[in-house]
């Protein structure tokens, strides 16, 4: 059975379905304002751990993300300026222009990483009809209403406002400062709809005049539409819990009157330097800056696992080494059980490996599991019982080439990269033949380079 931690509910759950054991997956996706970071990343990892570990138990996947390329304001709680005008004004491309380029990064990265996409990704802007329909039920319903800048959904008519939370809504009601629009009934009350000034570059006709959405009905609306009124888990970042995921909760249980999601799943964060990684903190790095100093994306997905969903983990260049260094040897143990002859029973390793994944995705406890096969005496057995495993690690099979490469030619082939990437290319062709006189060659690919053996 799979349990999964419902941070609703507060308790592990055995996770839901549907007819023919099919799981109804949302995950909020990313705004294409920026560069992606590794912090989102492993909001991703997550995603495709969930996803992968459902397969292997045979579970089918309908999934489902969002893309916000409009309305996500610079704060979470509707302040500040949509993120996409302000990318739009600093690189001066339309927003449209900017979406796209940030697209196409987003899935490249996801690419790279093997992340098991979800069968639906959906940008908020292809459904400005639905919003609009949408938040019209929410008005007509008495949940919604209107003032001279926008569309509000009312909290106060929504009893379960802060469950996920777990905030006192009265409580912080009774502290909360005079909201900036006076117009609103309660400070919390969230935008569902914006009546757009004339200059805002983004808007739509609707029956409130010239406009454009909130940023969490977005999430509301593709879920309605491509998962329906029954959605069995939804996963975000714990940043989302309490403004956008309470959210979208009001909105999609009172459209239709009963709850919609029936699991929450929360990532905690991506920290450095004790802080949270951040685009508006500057302290980010890509995938491009992990590969530039000679990271594969492997290395990265390996290091996800190190660590449980649910604790921050914290991101060093040490700590990235060590996933790396073991994901190296941990490589070379695979290549050396491909050719082993000893015949073993790896029936316990699959029991405990099954267990730990099912239990809340302890992936620390899985990998260590693995580990621990992979020390037997040499066999096929353990080899393909890795295969297997690695449905569930999605790491890269075919990179498994640097069997029996003795220390002092990893650290001269190292030094070759380092003088490549310094593009002093006198002397990384000086290695390369070196390295080439002591019987090895480079290989340079998409994430770094290989050793072959001649
Ligand atoms: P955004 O593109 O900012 O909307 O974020 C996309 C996803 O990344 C969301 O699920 C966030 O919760 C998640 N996220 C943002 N920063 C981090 C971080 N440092 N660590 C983990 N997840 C993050
Ligand atoms: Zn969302």
């Amino acid at each position: 059975m799979v349990k999964f931690y419902n941070s609703l509910t507060r308790q592990k759950e055995e996770v839901p379905c549907h007819e023919n054991r099919t799981v109804k997956m949302y995950t909020c996706g990313p705004t294409v304002y920026y560069y992606p970071h590794i912090g989102n990343f492993r909001a991703y990892l997550f995603m495709d751990n969930i996803r992968r570990v459902l397969k292997y138990n045979g579970y089918k996947l309908d999934g489902v993300m969002n893309i916000t390329d409009v309305g996500h304001l610079t704060s979470d709680a509707d302040e500040g300026e949509d993120k996409m005008l302000i990318a739009s004004q600093r690189e001066h491309k339309s927003p449209w222009e900017i979406a796209k380029f940030y697209t196409d990064i987003f899935f490249q990265d996801a690419k790279s990483l093997n992340i098991d996409m979800p069968e639906h990704i959906i940008p908020a802007t292809s459904v400005i009809k639905e919003m609009i329909d949408f938040v019209k039920v929410l008005l007509e319903k008495g949940y919604a209403y209107e003032t001279s800048k926008g569309i509000y959904f009312d909290i106060a008519k929504f009893k379960d406002y802060g469950k996920l939370s777990g905030m006192n809504i009265e409580e912080k009601l009774a502290g909360a400062r005079i909201d900036v629009d006076e117009e609103k009934r309660s400070p919390y009350d969230f935008v569902l709809w914006v009546k757009a000034p004339k200059e805002h570059i983004m808007q739509w006709e609707s029956p409130w005049g010239m406009g454009y959405p909130g940023w969490h009905i977005e999430c509301s609306v593709i879920g309605d539409k491509y998962l329906g009124e029954s959605i069995d888990i939804h996963t975000g970042g714990v940043d989302h819990k309490p403004v956008h995921h309470e959210n979208e909760i009001a909105q999609s249980d009172c459209h239709y009157g009963h709850k919609v999601v029936k699991m929450w799943m929360h990532l905690e964060f991506l920290q450095i330097d004790g802080g949270k990684m951040s685009k508006s903190l500057n302290n980010i790095y890509r995938l491009a800056d992990l590969k530039e100093r000679g990271y594969s994306p492997d290395d990265f997905r390996f290091f996800y696992f190190l660590a449980h969903y649910s604790k921050q983990q914290n991101f060093t260049f040490e700590a990235l080494d060590m996933a790396r260094n073991t994901l190296r040897s941990i490589k070379n143990l695979v290549k050396e059980h491909k050719n082993g002859t000893k015949r073993i029973d790896t029936s316990n390793y699959e029991n405990e490996f099954l267990q730990a994944i099912n239990d809340d995705l302890n992936m620390p406890k899985a990998i260590a599991c693995m580990q621990k096969m992979l020390k037997e005496e040499r066999s096929k057995d353990v080899y393909n019982t890795f295969v297997k495993f690695n449905q569930v690690l999605g790491l890269n099979m075919d990179n498994l080439v640097e069997n029996n490469i003795p220390d002092e030619i990893k650290h001269l082939a190292e030094k070759r990269w380092n003088a490549k990437k310094n593009r002093d290319f006198a002397k990384a062709d000086d290695l390369r033949n070196q390295l080439l006189s002591l019987g090895y060659e480079i290989k340079d690919n998409k994430d770094g380079f290989e050793i072959l053996k001649k």
